[in-house]
Protein backbone atom coordinates (compact mmCIF):
# COMPACT_ATOMS: atom_id res chain seq x y z
CA UNK A 1 0.00 0.00 0.00
CA UNK A 2 2.86 2.41 1.02
CA UNK A 3 4.82 1.39 -2.48
CA UNK A 4 1.15 2.18 -4.19
CA UNK A 5 1.27 5.39 -2.46
CA UNK A 6 4.85 6.41 -3.26
CA UNK A 7 4.56 5.30 -6.87
CA UNK A 8 1.54 7.06 -7.33
CA UNK A 9 2.65 9.84 -5.18
CA UNK A 10 5.86 9.91 -8.27
CA UNK A 11 3.47 10.20 -10.90
CA UNK A 12 2.33 13.35 -9.24
CA UNK A 13 4.97 14.88 -8.88
CA UNK A 14 6.26 14.77 -12.59
CA UNK A 15 2.42 15.78 -13.58
CA UNK A 16 2.77 18.43 -11.33
CA UNK A 17 6.26 19.81 -11.95
CA UNK A 18 5.12 20.01 -15.54
CA UNK A 19 2.43 22.11 -14.27
CA UNK A 20 3.82 24.22 -12.37
CA UNK A 21 5.96 25.22 -16.20
CA UNK A 22 3.25 24.74 -19.05
CA UNK A 23 0.66 27.49 -19.40
CA UNK A 24 -2.59 26.84 -18.01
CA UNK A 25 -4.27 26.69 -20.62
CA UNK A 26 -2.62 23.27 -21.67
CA UNK A 27 -2.59 22.25 -18.04
CA UNK A 28 -6.02 22.22 -17.89
CA UNK A 29 -5.85 19.73 -20.76
CA UNK A 30 -3.81 17.67 -18.77
CA UNK A 31 -4.22 14.73 -16.79
CA UNK A 32 -4.38 16.38 -13.34
CA UNK A 33 -3.74 14.52 -10.03
CA UNK A 34 -6.39 12.93 -9.04
CA UNK A 35 -4.92 12.25 -5.38
CA UNK A 36 -3.72 15.89 -4.14
CA UNK A 37 -4.73 15.50 -0.61
CA UNK A 38 -3.58 11.96 -0.04
CA UNK A 39 -0.15 12.43 -1.27
CA UNK A 40 2.61 12.84 1.45
CA UNK A 41 5.62 13.55 -1.23
CA UNK A 42 7.02 16.99 -0.56
CA UNK A 43 7.23 19.05 -2.96
CA UNK A 44 11.37 19.51 -3.63
CA UNK A 45 10.92 20.62 -6.84
CA UNK A 46 13.26 18.33 -8.59
CA UNK A 47 11.89 20.11 -11.85
CA UNK A 48 12.99 22.96 -13.49
CA UNK A 49 10.90 26.18 -12.51
CA UNK A 50 13.33 28.09 -14.34
CA UNK A 51 10.40 29.77 -16.78
CA UNK A 52 7.72 29.74 -13.86
CA UNK A 53 10.90 32.03 -12.07
CA UNK A 54 11.81 34.26 -15.39
CA UNK A 55 7.76 35.10 -15.36
CA UNK A 56 7.80 36.23 -11.42
CA UNK A 57 10.97 38.43 -12.23
CA UNK A 58 9.63 40.15 -15.27
CA UNK A 59 7.21 41.75 -12.97
CA UNK A 60 9.51 43.27 -11.20
CA UNK A 61 7.27 42.81 -7.78
CA UNK A 62 9.75 41.10 -5.27
CA UNK A 63 10.83 42.96 -1.89
CA UNK A 64 8.99 46.27 -2.99
CA UNK A 65 7.04 47.86 -0.67
CA UNK A 66 3.56 47.20 0.60
CA UNK A 67 1.60 48.76 -1.30
CA UNK A 68 -2.81 49.54 -0.33
CA UNK A 69 -3.99 48.28 -4.00
CA UNK A 70 -2.96 44.84 -2.60
CA UNK A 71 -3.37 44.96 0.91
CA UNK A 72 -7.20 46.01 0.38
CA UNK A 73 -7.65 42.91 -2.52
CA UNK A 74 -6.53 40.77 0.42
CA UNK A 75 -8.72 42.39 2.88
CA UNK A 76 -11.41 41.47 0.41
CA UNK A 77 -9.81 38.26 0.67
CA UNK A 78 -10.03 37.90 4.09
CA UNK A 79 -13.31 39.23 3.99
CA UNK A 80 -15.30 37.21 1.82
CA UNK A 81 -13.80 34.34 3.35
CA UNK A 82 -14.02 35.40 6.88
CA UNK A 83 -10.72 34.34 7.44
CA UNK A 84 -8.50 36.32 9.91
CA UNK A 85 -5.37 35.77 7.74
CA UNK A 86 -5.00 36.58 4.21
CA UNK A 87 -1.70 36.51 1.72
CA UNK A 88 -0.65 37.69 -1.76
CA UNK A 89 1.99 34.82 -1.50
CA UNK A 90 4.26 34.97 -4.35
CA UNK A 91 6.40 31.85 -5.17
CA UNK A 92 10.38 32.55 -5.38
CA UNK A 93 13.16 29.88 -5.36
CA UNK A 94 13.96 29.98 -1.86
CA UNK A 95 10.71 31.03 0.08
CA UNK A 96 7.61 32.29 -0.54
CA UNK A 97 7.16 36.48 -0.37
CA UNK A 98 4.15 38.18 0.51
CA UNK A 99 3.48 41.25 -1.37
CA UNK A 100 0.28 41.63 0.90
CA UNK A 101 0.45 40.25 4.65
CA UNK A 102 -2.63 41.04 6.51
CA UNK A 103 -3.39 39.22 9.85
CA UNK A 104 0.19 37.55 9.82
CA UNK A 105 3.74 38.87 11.41
CA UNK A 106 5.86 37.91 8.45
CA UNK A 107 7.09 39.48 5.01
CA UNK A 108 8.34 35.40 3.94
CA UNK A 109 8.92 31.98 4.90
CA UNK A 110 11.03 29.01 3.61
CA UNK A 111 9.41 27.12 0.43
CA UNK A 112 9.40 24.45 2.83
CA UNK A 113 7.20 25.76 5.15
CA UNK A 114 4.74 26.76 2.22
CA UNK A 115 1.39 25.30 1.60
CA UNK A 116 1.14 27.58 -1.48
CA UNK A 117 3.63 25.36 -3.57
CA UNK A 118 0.97 22.96 -3.63
CA UNK A 119 -1.50 25.26 -4.55
CA UNK A 120 0.28 26.84 -7.44
CA UNK A 121 -0.07 23.08 -8.93
CA UNK A 122 -3.53 23.34 -10.09
CA UNK A 123 -5.90 25.44 -11.41
CA UNK A 124 -8.77 25.54 -9.20
CA UNK A 125 -8.59 27.02 -5.71
CA UNK A 126 -6.67 24.40 -3.50
CA UNK A 127 -8.00 23.68 0.15
CA UNK A 128 -6.74 22.04 3.19
CA UNK A 129 -9.71 22.08 5.60
CA UNK A 130 -7.23 20.92 8.70
CA UNK A 131 -3.66 21.51 8.21
CA UNK A 132 -3.09 19.63 11.60
CA UNK A 133 -4.46 16.78 9.74
CA UNK A 134 -2.84 16.62 6.70
CA UNK A 135 0.86 14.74 7.22
CA UNK A 136 1.64 16.87 4.42
CA UNK A 137 1.62 20.70 6.94
CA UNK A 138 1.45 19.00 10.32
CA UNK A 139 4.59 19.65 11.29
CA UNK A 140 4.85 23.23 9.60
CA UNK A 141 5.70 26.35 12.25
CA UNK A 142 2.12 27.78 11.65
CA UNK A 143 0.39 24.27 12.81
CA UNK A 144 2.65 23.58 15.45
CA UNK A 145 2.94 27.57 17.00
CA UNK A 146 0.83 28.84 19.91
CA UNK A 147 -2.84 29.84 18.22
CA UNK A 148 -2.08 27.08 15.25
CA UNK A 149 -3.57 28.22 11.76
CA UNK A 150 -5.07 25.13 10.69
CA UNK A 151 -7.73 26.10 7.53
CA UNK A 152 -6.07 26.88 4.09
CA UNK A 153 -7.45 28.24 1.12
CA UNK A 154 -5.68 29.54 -2.06
CA UNK A 155 -6.31 30.52 -5.46
CA UNK A 156 -3.49 30.74 -8.09
CA UNK A 157 -2.34 33.76 -9.47
CA UNK A 158 -1.98 33.06 -12.69
CA UNK A 159 -0.45 35.55 -15.62
CA UNK A 160 -1.63 36.17 -19.47
CA UNK A 161 0.88 33.65 -20.36
CA UNK A 162 -0.15 30.84 -18.36
CA UNK A 163 2.78 31.36 -15.67
CA UNK A 164 1.33 30.68 -11.89
CA UNK A 165 3.60 33.19 -9.52
CA UNK A 166 1.48 32.30 -6.17
CA UNK A 167 -1.75 32.06 -4.71
CA UNK A 168 -4.16 34.97 -3.06
CA UNK A 169 -5.01 32.72 -0.13
CA UNK A 170 -6.68 32.36 3.48
CA UNK A 171 -5.72 30.81 6.71
CA UNK A 172 -8.64 30.43 9.18
CA UNK A 173 -7.46 29.42 13.25
CA UNK A 174 -10.04 26.27 13.05
CA UNK A 175 -10.85 23.57 10.79
CA UNK A 176 -13.35 24.41 8.13
CA UNK A 177 -14.51 24.94 4.51
CA UNK A 178 -14.70 27.44 1.58
CA UNK A 179 -18.82 27.49 -0.37
CA UNK A 180 -17.75 26.81 -4.06
CA UNK A 181 -19.43 30.41 -4.70
CA UNK A 182 -16.74 31.67 -1.92
CA UNK A 183 -14.10 30.18 -4.36
CA UNK A 184 -14.96 31.30 -6.91
CA UNK A 185 -15.03 35.14 -5.49
CA UNK A 186 -11.59 34.39 -4.37
CA UNK A 187 -10.57 33.05 -7.90
CA UNK A 188 -11.61 36.32 -8.85
CA UNK A 189 -9.70 38.15 -6.65
CA UNK A 190 -6.79 36.50 -7.47
CA UNK A 191 -7.49 37.68 -11.17
CA UNK A 192 -7.48 41.10 -10.11
CA UNK A 193 -3.77 40.86 -7.86
CA UNK A 194 -2.59 39.83 -11.47
CA UNK A 195 -4.30 42.79 -12.70
CA UNK A 196 -2.49 45.16 -10.85
CA UNK A 197 0.64 43.19 -11.47
CA UNK A 198 0.05 43.72 -15.20
CA UNK A 199 -0.41 47.05 -14.84
CA UNK A 200 2.58 48.00 -12.69
CA UNK A 201 4.36 45.61 -15.80
CA UNK A 202 2.85 48.14 -18.15
CA UNK A 203 3.55 50.96 -16.24
CA UNK A 204 6.96 49.84 -15.82
CA UNK A 205 7.38 49.35 -19.30
CA UNK A 206 6.07 52.79 -20.26
CA UNK A 207 8.69 54.32 -17.71
CA UNK A 208 11.35 52.63 -19.01
CA UNK A 209 10.51 53.61 -22.00
CA UNK A 210 10.43 57.46 -21.31
CA UNK A 211 13.98 56.83 -20.82
CA UNK A 212 15.03 55.53 -23.52
CA UNK A 213 13.14 58.40 -25.44
CA UNK A 214 14.72 60.48 -23.83
CA UNK A 215 18.25 59.48 -24.07
CA UNK A 216 17.68 58.91 -27.75
CA UNK A 217 16.32 62.39 -28.00
CA UNK A 218 19.61 63.98 -26.10
CA UNK A 219 21.51 61.73 -28.57
CA UNK A 220 19.94 63.68 -31.86
CA UNK A 221 20.05 67.20 -29.87
CA UNK A 222 23.95 66.15 -29.54
CA UNK A 223 24.03 65.18 -33.23
CA UNK A 224 21.83 68.09 -34.45
CA UNK A 225 24.48 70.24 -32.81
CA UNK A 226 27.93 68.65 -33.63
CA UNK A 227 30.03 68.43 -36.63
CA UNK A 228 30.65 64.99 -37.23
CA UNK A 229 34.34 65.15 -38.08
CA UNK A 230 35.81 67.50 -35.93
CA UNK A 231 33.04 66.84 -32.66
CA UNK A 232 33.29 70.77 -32.85
CA UNK A 233 30.25 72.65 -32.96
CA UNK A 234 28.67 73.15 -36.61
CA UNK A 235 27.68 75.70 -38.42
CA UNK A 236 24.15 75.94 -36.82
CA UNK A 237 24.84 75.26 -33.38
CA UNK A 238 27.41 78.07 -33.54
CA UNK A 239 25.47 80.94 -34.94
CA UNK A 240 23.02 80.19 -32.63
CA UNK A 241 25.82 80.44 -29.89
CA UNK A 242 27.11 84.03 -31.82
CA UNK A 243 23.52 85.05 -30.85
CA UNK A 244 23.29 84.68 -28.05
CA UNK A 245 26.91 86.18 -26.71
CA UNK A 246 25.65 89.37 -28.82
CA UNK A 247 22.86 89.34 -27.06
CA UNK A 248 24.81 89.36 -23.66
CA UNK A 249 27.03 91.88 -25.09
CA UNK A 250 24.16 94.00 -26.01
CA UNK A 251 23.57 93.88 -21.88
CA UNK A 252 26.89 95.17 -21.20
CA UNK A 253 28.91 91.67 -20.64
CA UNK A 254 32.40 91.70 -20.84
CA UNK A 255 33.86 92.47 -24.72
CA UNK A 256 34.63 89.32 -26.31
CA UNK A 257 36.79 88.23 -29.65
CA UNK A 258 36.01 86.44 -32.84
CA UNK A 259 38.85 84.05 -34.66
CA UNK A 260 38.15 83.05 -38.10
CA UNK A 261 40.30 80.06 -38.96
CA UNK A 262 41.23 78.61 -42.33
CA UNK A 263 43.69 76.39 -43.14
CA UNK A 264 46.64 76.80 -45.95
CA UNK A 265 46.77 75.07 -48.87
CA UNK A 266 44.33 72.36 -47.50
CA UNK A 267 43.46 71.29 -51.30
CA UNK A 268 47.27 70.51 -51.66
CA UNK A 269 46.92 68.01 -48.69
CA UNK A 270 44.11 66.14 -50.28
CA UNK A 271 45.37 65.89 -53.76
CA UNK A 272 49.12 65.06 -52.21
CA UNK A 273 47.80 62.66 -49.49
CA UNK A 274 44.50 61.75 -50.47
CA UNK A 275 40.91 62.64 -48.49
CA UNK A 276 41.23 60.70 -45.94
CA UNK A 277 44.53 62.58 -44.86
CA UNK A 278 42.99 65.23 -45.25
CA UNK A 279 39.99 64.23 -42.69
CA UNK A 280 42.88 63.08 -40.31
CA UNK A 281 44.10 66.51 -40.65
CA UNK A 282 41.13 68.17 -39.87
CA UNK A 283 40.91 66.33 -36.79
CA UNK A 284 44.12 67.06 -35.93
CA UNK A 285 43.69 70.44 -35.98
CA UNK A 286 40.14 70.26 -33.91
CA UNK A 287 42.29 68.65 -30.96
CA UNK A 288 45.05 71.32 -31.03
CA UNK A 289 42.12 73.41 -30.88
CA UNK A 290 40.78 72.11 -27.94
CA UNK A 291 43.86 71.62 -26.27
CA UNK A 292 44.56 75.80 -26.94
CA UNK A 293 41.61 77.44 -26.10
CA UNK A 294 39.77 77.49 -22.74
CA UNK A 295 36.26 75.48 -21.65
CA UNK A 296 34.60 78.78 -21.91
CA UNK A 297 35.51 79.41 -25.95
CA UNK A 298 33.47 78.17 -28.16
CA UNK A 299 34.22 76.48 -31.36
CA UNK A 300 32.91 75.53 -34.59
CA UNK A 301 33.33 74.27 -37.69
CA UNK A 302 31.76 77.08 -39.61
CA UNK A 303 32.43 74.99 -43.28
CA UNK A 304 35.42 73.09 -45.00
CA UNK A 305 38.55 73.98 -43.49
CA UNK A 306 37.48 76.58 -41.97
CA UNK A 307 36.90 76.93 -38.26
CA UNK A 308 35.28 80.05 -35.83
CA UNK A 309 36.18 80.44 -32.13
CA UNK A 310 34.43 83.03 -30.13
CA UNK A 311 36.24 83.82 -27.33
CA UNK A 312 34.13 85.67 -24.18
CA UNK A 313 35.37 87.98 -21.74
CA UNK A 314 38.31 88.36 -23.89
CA UNK A 315 39.94 91.47 -25.07
CA UNK A 316 41.95 91.36 -28.57
CA UNK A 317 45.70 91.09 -26.43
CA UNK A 318 44.99 87.99 -24.81
CA UNK A 319 42.82 86.23 -28.21
CA UNK A 320 46.56 87.32 -30.00
CA UNK A 321 48.40 85.25 -27.42
CA UNK A 322 45.78 82.43 -27.86
CA UNK A 323 46.17 82.93 -31.81
CA UNK A 324 49.62 82.41 -31.65
CA UNK A 325 49.18 79.50 -29.44
CA UNK A 326 47.28 77.51 -32.28
CA UNK A 327 49.85 78.64 -34.72
CA UNK A 328 52.42 76.86 -32.87
CA UNK A 329 50.60 74.26 -31.64
CA UNK A 330 50.27 73.28 -35.18
CA UNK A 331 53.72 73.94 -36.07
CA UNK A 332 54.93 71.62 -33.33
CA UNK A 333 52.35 68.82 -34.40
CA UNK A 334 52.74 67.47 -37.73
CA UNK A 335 50.24 64.93 -38.96
CA UNK A 336 50.91 61.69 -37.40
CA UNK A 337 52.19 58.85 -39.89
CA UNK A 338 53.16 61.16 -42.67
CA UNK A 339 56.61 61.07 -44.01
CA UNK A 340 58.11 63.39 -44.89
CA UNK A 341 56.77 65.83 -42.11
CA UNK A 342 53.19 67.14 -42.78
CA UNK A 343 53.19 70.83 -41.11
CA UNK A 344 50.00 72.03 -41.21
CA UNK A 345 49.69 76.15 -41.32
CA UNK A 346 46.60 78.08 -40.52
CA UNK A 347 45.35 81.69 -41.66
CA UNK A 348 43.70 84.05 -39.40
CA UNK A 349 41.25 86.91 -39.11
CA UNK A 350 40.82 88.38 -35.29
CA UNK A 351 38.16 91.60 -34.24
CA UNK A 352 36.51 92.37 -31.11
CA UNK A 353 33.02 90.68 -30.92
CA UNK A 354 30.91 94.24 -31.18
CA UNK A 355 27.49 94.57 -30.32
CA UNK A 356 27.22 97.67 -32.18
CA UNK A 357 27.99 95.74 -35.41
CA UNK A 358 25.54 93.60 -36.83
CA UNK A 359 26.62 89.51 -36.52
CA UNK A 360 26.81 89.56 -41.03
CA UNK A 361 29.12 92.68 -40.86
CA UNK A 362 31.37 91.12 -38.38
CA UNK A 363 31.55 88.20 -40.32
CA UNK A 364 32.31 89.66 -43.03
CA UNK A 365 34.95 92.03 -42.00
CA UNK A 366 36.80 88.44 -40.50
CA UNK A 367 36.81 87.37 -43.95
CA UNK A 368 38.40 90.16 -45.02
CA UNK A 369 41.16 89.78 -42.38
CA UNK A 370 41.75 86.16 -43.35
CA UNK A 371 41.77 86.77 -46.67
CA UNK A 372 44.28 89.88 -46.63
CA UNK A 373 46.58 86.90 -44.32
CA UNK A 374 46.56 84.66 -46.60
CA UNK A 375 47.81 87.82 -49.13
CA UNK A 376 50.36 88.46 -46.65
CA UNK A 377 51.94 85.28 -46.88
CA UNK A 378 50.03 82.67 -44.86
CA UNK A 379 50.44 81.21 -41.36
CA UNK A 380 49.76 84.37 -39.13
CA UNK A 381 46.73 86.43 -37.97
CA UNK A 382 45.09 89.64 -38.67
CA UNK A 383 43.92 91.66 -36.54
CA UNK A 384 40.62 94.16 -38.06
P1 LIG B 1 44.07 78.55 -48.89
O1 LIG B 1 45.40 78.47 -48.23
O2 LIG B 1 43.95 79.73 -49.77
O3 LIG B 1 42.95 78.47 -47.91
O4 LIG B 1 43.99 77.31 -49.85
P2 LIG B 1 43.15 76.01 -49.63
O5 LIG B 1 43.66 74.98 -50.54
O6 LIG B 1 43.14 75.69 -48.20
O7 LIG B 1 41.72 76.53 -50.00
P3 LIG B 1 40.67 75.98 -51.03
O8 LIG B 1 39.39 76.70 -50.70
O9 LIG B 1 41.17 76.06 -52.43
O10 LIG B 1 40.51 74.47 -50.69
C1 LIG B 1 39.93 74.00 -49.50
C2 LIG B 1 39.91 72.52 -49.60
O11 LIG B 1 39.40 71.94 -48.41
C3 LIG B 1 39.06 72.03 -50.72
C4 LIG B 1 38.20 70.97 -50.13
O12 LIG B 1 38.21 69.79 -50.88
C5 LIG B 1 38.85 70.71 -48.79
N1 LIG B 1 37.89 70.27 -47.83
C6 LIG B 1 36.78 70.90 -47.38
N2 LIG B 1 36.13 70.13 -46.50
C7 LIG B 1 36.83 68.98 -46.37
C8 LIG B 1 36.68 67.80 -45.62
O13 LIG B 1 35.73 67.63 -44.85
N3 LIG B 1 37.60 66.83 -45.72
C9 LIG B 1 38.66 66.97 -46.56
N4 LIG B 1 39.54 65.99 -46.62
N5 LIG B 1 38.84 68.06 -47.29
C10 LIG B 1 37.95 69.06 -47.21
MG1 LIG C 1 42.18 77.01 -46.81
MG1 LIG D 1 38.66 77.96 -47.07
Amino acid sequence: DAQESRGLGDVYKRQSCLCGMLPISRQLGAARPLRIMADTTPPDDPCDDTARLQALQRYGILDTPMEPAYDELADLAGYVCEAPVALISLLDSQRQWFKAARGFALRETPLSESVCRYAIRQSGVFIVPDLAQDPRFAHYAIVTQKNPLRFYAGAPLVTPDGFVLGTLCVLDHRPRELSAKVQDLLSALARQVIRLLELKRANDRQGQMLVELEAARHQMDVLAHTDVLTGLANRRSFTDRLRQEWALLQRGNEPASLLMMDLDHFKRVNDVYGHHVGDQALQLFATLCRDVFRAADVLGRWGGEEFLALLPATGLDQAQVVAERVHAALAAHPLPGIEPALVLSVSMGLTLFDPLRPLDITLRLLDSALYTAKREGRSRTVVV
